[in-house]
C-alpha cells in the first residue's frame, strides 16, 4: 500500500493509496486526470506518490476522503498535522446544496420559468482547529 501526498497552498493531505483508489471508483466526477491516476496508483510499485498540483480534480477527491474521517493534513500556518476529527467543516457561498437552500424557496425558486439566477454557488471545505482554511471547493453554482 502507498501514501497518496497532495499538496495545496494551504494544506498537505495524505491518504492511503486503497482509500483515494475506492474514492476515485465510486466518484461520478471520473475526469481524464483522475482515471490516470487510478492507472497509475494500480500499476505504481512506488511507495510515496505525490499528486501533481495541476490536477485540481483531486481536490475532490480529497473532500470526499476528509468527510469519510480518512488520512490526515497538515495546516501550512500552523505547520501542524491534523486528524479526521479535529478539522472543522464550512460551507461556501450559498450552502452544501442548492436543495438545501432555506432562503426563497430554494432550488424551485432559483428556476423560476426557466430563468437561473446568476451568481449563486455553494459548496463546502475544511478549516483546522485554529480556523485556518484547509480546503474549500464550489460543488454547485446557478
Ligand atoms: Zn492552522
Amino acid at each position: 500500500m502507498s501514501t497518496i501526498i497532495y499538496e495545496t497552498d494551504n494544506a498537505i493531505f495524505s491518504f492511503t493509496s486503497n482509500d483515494v483508489t475506492q474514492s476515485i471508483t465510486q466518484s461520478s466526477k471520473k475526469t481524464e486526470h483522475l482515471n490516470k491516476l487510478l492507472h497509475h496508483l494500480t500499476t505504481s510499485p512506488s511507495d510515496l506518490i505525490t499528486i501533481p498540483k495541476q490536477y485540481t480534480d483531486f481536490a475532490y477527491i480529497a473532500l470526499d476522503l476528509i468527510e469519510k474521517g480518512k488520512g490526515s493534513v497538515t495546516c501550512r500556518i500552523c505547520n501542524k498535522t491534523y486528524r479526521p476529527d479535529q478539522r472543522k467543516l464550512t460551507v461556501a457561498g450559498h450552502g452544501t446544496s442548492p436543495f438545501n437552500l432555506k432562503e426563497k424557496g430554494g432550488i424551485k425558486k432559483l428556476m423560476v420559468k426557466g430563468q437561473r439566477l446568476p451568481g449563486m454557488f455553494g459548496g463546502r471545505g475544511f478549516t483546522c482547529p485554529k480556523g485556518h482554511e484547509l480546503i474549500s471547493m464550489i460543488t454547485w453554482r446557478t
